[in-house]
């Protein structure tokens, strides 16, 4: 394949994904799940010799469309939209286009100085302080693990990179029971040790009680342990969480500990004033992640991490070998110093094309219906015979129960999503399996809201 067969065969890809988003709604949400029925249809070993386009394409629409679950689907209500508005998708095909490595500025001048811009643009959205930095990073999880990496040397004078953590003493890190597993994962990679997250109880209002955290470091304390950082939950993927953000915040500090705010999900709803006391005190953290590439449109990946002072993460993570020397260091910056790989792709544009495409004005338009919507939808849900919602909306995040008791919760679970016409997810609150019920679809209407609650009241028989 030559790059005359690419100019034929991407307007041909052009014209399939046009179709493709046009016709989502005529699709199950999820595949029909049968496991190992993609292998199967692969052949075993790799060809010998170069294969017709033609041939990849036929067999791309043949095997791969139909086994996949749409996450672009407008009655997808499952885990958390994973959002790619038309222009985050346009800006991506001229970005793999040009297939850069952003590890450096001078092997990326325009990706890097546009990533400044984008990390600024988007503070400047959400309403955060002006002098927080930021980079864009794959995910949340790599985001948190490089905050968490940063506590961890922070504590230890920065002695871990060269030491290791052999002889050092017990790092503890302090969550409330509501913080997503990344969190999990980034002590066990730090060689902090799951043990040693201390889980904070969240109450009735979703928050750990600050006081419990500044009593959990004063025993540990107490016990010759060394406190490295608290993660503040501003909207837990289970039912929507917030910690109080400020409050937690200010015992942190108090404590001479650095904080992060994991608002991978709900960070997008804060360029939305209306939103912004769920997270109050969040712009006092060392550390925020938000994922464009959730709500707001920025198809996956982009996580942005704003850092009150970039130098002790860029301490942490960043090597200057001698074949990655630049000229100029000072002026410039070199982000694969901020982040965990050396590689880096330019992320930066689709947010530029999304922030321009929609406005500000259309993001916040939209982001406002979901939540409305969501709301609507808990109030309907709540008069059908036998349901009960066991989590209030959160922004646009529900989760409601069968009265009959989990079993039940659990086998309408499985009607609904084996329909085809919407996808849910469960979770646990409460000591109860319930259903989850996200709305933020890119392409979800106030319909195929109200076909959701259709569905559970047909699905309830
Ligand atoms: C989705 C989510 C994550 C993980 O995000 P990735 O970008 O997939 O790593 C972390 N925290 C919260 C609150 C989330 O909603």
């Amino acid at each position: 394949m030559d790059h005359e067969d690419l100019r034929h065969w991407s307007k041909r890809a052009a014209d399939w994904a046009a179709d493709y988003h046009a016709r989502l709604r005529e699709r199950p949400v999820r595949a029909p799940l049968v496991p190992g029925a993609t292998r199967a249809a692969l052949p075993p070993h790799p060809p010998e010799a170069p294969e017709d386009p033609a041939a990849i394409w036929a067999d791309f629409e043949r095997l791969v469309p139909g086994a996949m679950t749409h996450w672009q689907h407008p009655r997808f209500f499952a885990y958390f939209p994973a959002n790619a508005a038309p222009a985050s998708i346009w800006a991506e095909q001229v970005a793999n286009a040009m297939a850069a490595q952003c590890m450096l500025w001078q092997t990326s001048p325009a990706a890097t100085e546009m990533e400044q811009v984008m990390v600024d643009w988007l503070r400047q959205a959400l309403g955060l302080p002006e002098g927080l930095a930021g980079t864009i990073h794959d995910s949340a999880t790599t985001a948190t693990l490089s905050a968490v990496l940063t506590m961890r040397e922070r504590a230890l004078g920065f002695a871990g990179l060269a030491r290791g953590l052999s002889g050092a003493p017990v790092l503890r890190l302090y969550a409330s029971t509501q913080t997503h597993s990344s969190v999990d994962k980034a002590v066990r990679l730090a060689g902090i040790g799951q043990e040693n997250l201390v889980k904070l109880p969240a109450g009735p209002d979703g928050s750990m009680d600050p006081r419990d955290l500044a009593a959990a470091i004063a025993a540990d304390r107490a016990a010759g342990h060394l406190p490295a950082g608290v993660v503040v939950c501003a909207g837990g993927t289970s039912t929507g969480a917030f910690d109080r953000a400020g409050e937690v915040i200010a015992v942190a500090r108090a404590e001479g500990l650095p904080s992060h705010v994991d608002a991978a999900w709900a960070g997008s709803a804060m360029i939305c004033p209306e939103f912004r006391h769920l997270w109050a005190g969040a712009e006092a953290a060392d550390s925020i992640v938000v994922n464009p590439h959730k709500w707001l449109g920025a198809q996956f990946d982009c996580a942005v991490q704003f850092l009150a002072d970039p130098g002790p993460q860029v301490r942490t993570l960043g090597l200057r070998p001698d074949y990655l020397a630049t000229p100029g260091a000072e002026e410039i910056v070199n982000f694969n110093e901020w982040t965990v790989p050396l590689g880096r792709r330019f992320r930066a544009l689709k947010l530029w094309f999304l922030l321009r495409a929609e406005g500000l004005a259309g993001l916040r338009a939209r982001i406002r219906a979901h939540v409305a919507w969501a709301e609507a939808a808990a109030a309907a849900i709540a008069r059908l015979p036998g349901v009960q919602i066991v989590t209030p909306p959160r922004l646009a995040l529900f989760t409601f129960a069968l009265a009959a008791g989990d079993a039940a919760t659990e086998a309408l679970l499985a009607r609904l999503n084996d329909g085809g016409e919407v996808y849910l997810t469960p979770t646990r609150t409460a000591g109860r399996s319930v259903i989850r019920v996200s709305v933020g679809g890119w392409s979800t209407t106030e319909a195929d809201v109200n076909h959701l609650v259709a569905c559970i009241r047909a699905a309830l028989g």
